[in-house]
């Protein structure tokens, strides 16, 4: 025996003298290792010993279980999937140690028995995903497995391995090309095909970079996919995880992530990804249609941000602002003819039709939305301005529903900024902003327009009841849960803290059907009928207790300097900062400041000169603006840095 394996050792350290393939030995070694560890890093063997006896005495001797409908016609959730993972599951037990079934010579045969069966069958998917690339990773997955204790007889192996090259690489973009790449790296280490492998990870790489392409990372450092719509928590996610979990198996190897692939991916992760999540749960807008998933909305352990600093961010190209602090999360989803609106598909997000409108996701705690979408009124998302049915409408519309306006994006001083909307959407328009000062924010809607037969209602919030509601008549403001709102008089504002109940199945087909009720509150300005020129401007101060709330009047400090159908522009007598929104050329007066631009614009202007600007229509080389007589022409950002902020300064 010994004398064998020193032979073989002989004949194999002679091959690797010669064989120029065979370099890469000790690299394949190291990243086959790491990819093996971790999938048997999932492992929980007490909990998979019950599931793999019970899986062994179901499977039937034509290697199927009758449970899997092998010609399901389902798109979301299909059937033939759970084959693969039933059969992940018994290669990890197989291949991992600490348990009675690892290295089971009867597990063995059930497994090649349940994968021959794959091989005959050959079940495919009307949704492309699960043939190009759950199954082939599934597959993958269970052969390193196998490889890493028993490889399967060989036949059977390379028979999987074709049925495994589905997908094209080079043809997907974003998150999809690293997923396909992702199992032809698994399908490079089987085989060690160093050529395979190259390629793999070079496409498993590629989209770490900043593009001008529909899908991808932006210059602005969104992640959108499904044309220019907004996936940051949802095929951003699967990036974000997939690049980072890549990056790691193949660390310092001849294949390791380039430097700079490696600051873009932590730029995205620490500066975008992460200030989407507050507490322990995403914000709302950054998770595509999978906010309908129950439990889509708590991120995983790991991806909860540390210490926060006070930040805002506007993406002028993925349409959406974060403004962040230490006490909450506030922001502002948008589309415009540049984005998608938010999609509906795959059974998905069924009612989500103004999610992309200026919805306002507001986070104290972090979890003020969590779970909450099967009762909500689908016509009151937080911030949006839109018909109030008596019914919610579904979503008529699915894929790839573009915005109708242009005059849509923000500008930002790093701490402070303005976001803008305008909405033309289901026969409703109006002009929509929203202005950051620092703990406070200003919501300001003018030119709200219909001729429709249902009331016309700007939802302020509508989340989890988890206090008593103040009302301070006096002030129009209202407080629960450690956020004030405080309106103008004489707007017509309603409140409900009810009961509100509905099921996970009415927003997506592939969920539960069990009713679920919650407290919620819901807090609206209703417009009435056939508004013609209509406004409203209310504030939100999050993080406030109710004696805070009393004390507290945000428009004392804050003042409105205009609110109509050319401008809005609020002015802080506290800290001589002007925000302005320019919807033409024309002059604003606040305090002893006056501002006139010749364009269409958003600006800043702060006390000590600085002045910033952008062109939320991303059409403009440059814009004159006189300020107190004195005359700046400010070159605005172009290609695709157009829309994103401009600074100068008055002396
Ligand atoms: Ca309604």
């Amino acid at each position: 025996m010994l004398v064998k394996t020193s032979k073989y050792l002989l004949i194999l350290f002679t091959l690797t003298a010669v064989t120029p393939c065979l370099a890469q030995q000790p690299d394949f070694d190291t990243v086959t290792n790491r990819v093996v560890k971790t999938l048997l890093g999932k492992i929980n063997t007490g909990k998979l010993e019950v599931s793999v006896k019970k899986n062994m005495a179901d499977l039937h001797p034509d290697g199927t279980w009758a449970d899997i409908n092998y010609t399901d016609n389902a798109v979301a959730i299909w059937s033939p999937a759970g084959h693969l993972s039933r059969v992940q599951e018994l290669a990890m037990v197989y291949a991992g140690t600490g348990s009675s079934y690892s290295g089971n010579r009867m597990l063995y045969a059930a497994i090649v028995k349940a994968m021959q069966a794959w091989n005959r069958v050959d079940p495919k998917c009307k949704n492309w995903w699960y043939n190009e690339i759950s199954c082939p990773q599934s597959l993958g997955q269970i052969m390193l497995l196998m490889q890493s204790a028993k490889q399967l007889p060989a036949p059977l192996q390379d028979s999987l391995l074709i049925k495994m090259n589905r997908g094209d690489m080079y043809k997907q973009t974003g998150a999809n090309k690293l997923d396909v790449a992702l199992h032809n790296m698994y399908r490079a280490l089987i085989t060690r095909n160093t050529t395979l492998m190259d390629s793999a990870i070079s496409q498993c790489f590629q989209p770490v970079e900043l593009t001008t392409a529909a899908e991808g990372l932006m210059y602005d450092y969104s992640y959108l996919q499904h044309g220019r719509q907004l996936q940051i928590a949802s095929y951003g996610s699967v990036f974000l995880g997939g690049e980072q979990r890549v990056a790691a198996y193949v660390r310092s190897t001849k294949w390791q992530m380039p430097a700079e692939k490696e600051v873009i991916l932590n730029k995205f992760r620490n500066d975008v990804f992460l200030k989407a999540v507050h507490g322990k749960y995403f914000d709302f807008s950054v998770m595509g249609r999978g906010f309908t998933r129950k439990d889509s909305g708590k991120a995983s352990a790991g991806l909860t941000p540390g210490k926060i600093k006070p930040v805002h961010n506007q993406y002028w190209i993925g349409d959406y602002t974060q403004h962040v602090t230490p006490d909450y999360l506030f922001t502002v989803r948008t589309n415009s003819t540049r984005t998608k609106r938010l999609e509906t598909g795959n059974g998905e997000n069924l009612y989500g039709r103004y999610m992309s409108d200026g919805a306002t996701d507001i986070q104290r705690s972090g979890s003020e939305y969590f779970n909450i979408f099967p009762v909500w009124e689908n016509d009151k998302v937080p911030g949006v301005t839109c018909r109030d049915y008596i019914v919610d409408r579904p979503a008529v519309n699915s894929w790839d529903q573009p915005g109708n306006t242009a005059f849509t994006g923000g500008v930002t001083d790093g701490v402070n900024g303005i976001n803008t909307y305008t909405l033309d959407f289901d026969s409703v328009k109006a002009k929509k902003s929203w202005f950051f000062f620092g703990e406070q924010v200003i919501c300001l809607g003018s030119g709200i327009n219909a001729g429709v037969p249902e009331n016309i209602t700007t939802a302020v919030n509508q989340c989890w009841s988890r206090t008593k509601v103040i009302v301070s008549p006096a002030k129009q403001a209202y407080w629960q849960d450690s956020i004030g709102y405080y309106f103008q008089t004489g707007e017509n504002v309603n409140y409900t803290n009810a009961i509100q109940k509905g099921t996970w199945k009415r927003i997506n087909n592939s969920q539960s059907a069990d009713l679920v009720s919650g407290k919620v509150f819901k807090l609206w300005i209703d417009h009435g009928k056939h508004p013609q020129n209509a406004g409203y401007a209310y504030a939100v101060l999050p993080g406030i207790s109710a004696k805070q709330f009393e004390s507290s009047s945000p428009f004392s400090q804050l003042q409105i300097a205009v609110n109509d159908n050319q401008q809005q522009a609020v002015f802080d007598l506290k800290t001589g900062m002007l925000q302005a929104v320019f919807y033409q050329a024309g002059t604003i007066k606040a305090g002893n400041l006056s501002v006139t631009t010749n364009s269409p614009c958003v600006l800043m202007l702060e006390k000590n000169g600085e002045l910033f600007i952008a062109d939320p229509s991303q059409q403009l080389i440059s814009v004159e603006v006189i300020i107190n007589n004195k005359n700046v022409t400010c070159r605005l950002p172009e290609k695709q840095f157009a829309g994103s902020t401009a600074k100068f300064t008055i002396k």
